[in-house]
């Protein structure tokens, strides 16, 4: 979920470097207080060789931060790291599908028995230009109870919490079912192609013989307090990603004559105010229909009333409950395709007639639709010759992956051990990841969370790609840990 909030704070950014300080050296010596927590460490805490499990994850997490990686610049936090692996016997490699866009990929040996399990987290970052941030975006900032960085939840923790999963991995030489391969991946936010792209396509041994992958993209939902697990959930869809571009011809000129026949930009204005009055068709596929009872619990009526009938009535939407969940933008987005024009361009000058008005429409595509029917739609609806509508660039559409099965199966297991009144049930993302590449590339691609963290938090604009994106603290080596007990699970 992307929310912006503003902040008038700024001022208290250089203040908050030198706390940034104080709190690391704060948060070296509370590393060993996660011990306790640790239950399955099999060295009594009393005189540890190695750091526990989420004091590991959490000093990996830090030194990832720290690396800017929202221009690519991979390679330089992936470095660092291959010490690590090959203190515990392990050796890594580092694939650069261009210079500085380092893919990092190690693999633990299991009996064969099964076909490999993957885990996957991506290195790259959005960008924080002109985002309103109230400490510095690329460094550790620990303060009222939260770990601020950008990437903190997107996607890094989850890559600390994979990075010593293997280390602990390593070093506990459990039997194993199957191999346990780790891919940190670069140019996530850009598509895949410099990522996990370029591994399936020209490195495809290193990964291609994963049966399951763990990615990003399922979530550890806390409540308001940010006291207990609420829910679990397991990505096991997500929307497509097309855009289309809109473009009307002209005959160019001078503006001081305007046309009196054929204006390009009122004719395109007029296809795209189309576009955004007009609603796709809503239903309710059987990945979302767990998330809307269980969204039921955090909505106050008439949006908890309408969710609930929802749920009940899936796949159809009935028209008054229709028209309540599509007042809320995510709700909206989760029961059908949506299309928002974010782009226009016309004339590069002001006294001079456009020769070609131009918009980019990003439609967001439910996984049971395809983009040929998407564009047969924005066709009918703009009902215009003039107006050529075309798909712009291609980002593959990846199938959905079981509901059911062994990923389902052992995040229930360790759900219920760990945090018995929570729920476990699937959800499709709205937004893409990696996972329609590993989909594409007939892995079983879910998405499942290390970090915790609560919806309101979400709405607070403190997410994935917001401005002072931020992570309960006390929640990170929980969910390095449950991210942990699941790939145990999974190996058996
Ligand atoms: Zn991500």
């Amino acid at each position: 979920m992307v929310v912006h909030v503003e902040s008038s704070d700024l001022q208290r950014y250089g203040e908050l470097q030198v706390t940034h300080r104080i709190y690391a050296f704060a948060l070296a010596s509370l590393a060993g207080c996660a011990l306790r927590h640790d239950a399955a460490q099999p060295i009594s805490s009393t005189h540890l060789p190695f750091p526990s499990l989420p004091a590991e994850a959490r000093e990996i997490l830090n030194q990832l931060v720290a690396v800017d990686t929202s221009h690519g610049n991979e390679s330089e936090a992936l470095r660092p790291l291959a010490a690590r692996f090959a203190a515990v016997g392990l050796a890594s490699e580092i694939i650069e599908s261009s210079p500085g866009r380092g893919n990092l990929v190690v693999r633990i040996k299991g009996d064969g028995s099964k076909r490999p399990l993957l885990l996957l987290a991506h290195i790259d970052v959005v960008p924080v230009d002109g985002q309103p941030w109230t400490v510095p975006p690329f460094a550790a900032t620990e303060k009222d109870g939260f770990l601020w960085a950008r990437g903190v939840s997107d996607d890094k923790a989850m890559g600390a919490a994979c990075i010593a999963i293997m280390i602990d991995a390593a070093r506990n030489k459990t039997p194993r079912s199957r191999d346990l391969i780790l891919a940190l991946t670069a140019g996530e936010e850009t598509g895949g192609d410099a990522g996990i792209g370029h591994l399936l396509s020209k490195h495809k041994s290193l990964v291609g013989d994963a049966e399951i992958a763990l990615n990003e993209g399922g979530g550890i939902l806390l409540d308001e307090a940010l006291a207990k697990v609420q829910a679990v959930t397991i990505g096991t869809a997500e929307k497509s990603y097309q855009s289309f571009r809109f473009s009307v011809k002209g005959k160019g000129g001078h503006s001081s004559l305007p046309p009196t026949d054929h204006d390009p930009a009122a004719i395109l204005a007029r296809a795209i105010v189309k576009i955004a009055d007009h609603r796709f068709r809503a239903h309710v596929l059987s990945d979302v229909g767990e998330s809307l009872r269980q969204a039921a619990g955090f909505e106050t009526p008439p949006m908890s009333a309408a969710l609930l009938r929802v749920a009940g009535s899936a796949p159809t939407v009935h028209e008054g409950d229709e028209a309540v969940l599509s007042r809320d933008r995510m709700y909206n987005a989760l029961i059908r395709t949506t299309c928002v024009t974010t782009m226009l361009k016309g004339s590069p000058k002001d006294n001079v007639l456009p020769t070609s008005a131009e918009a980019t429409v990003n439609c967001r595509i439910l996984p049971d639709e395809t983009r040929d029917e998407t564009q047969q739609v924005l066709i009918k609806v703009v009902d215009d010759a003039r107006v050529e509508i075309a798909p712009d660039g291609d980002l593959h559409v990846g199938p959905s992956s079981p509901i059911d099965g062994d990923v389902r199966r052992a995040v229930e297991k360790v759900t219920h051990t760990k945090w018995p009144a929570a729920a476990v049930y699937p959800s499709m993302g709205t937004g893409a990841t990696d996972s329609r590449h590993l989909r594409n590339a007939g892995i079983l691609a879910y998405g499942i969370s290390a970090a915790a963290t609560s919806i309101a938090e979400g709405r607070r604009g403190h997410g994935a790609h917001g401005p002072d994106e931020r992570l309960p603290t006390k929640w990170l080596g929980e969910g390095a840990l449950f991210l942990r007990d699941v790939v145990v699970e999974l190996t058996k």
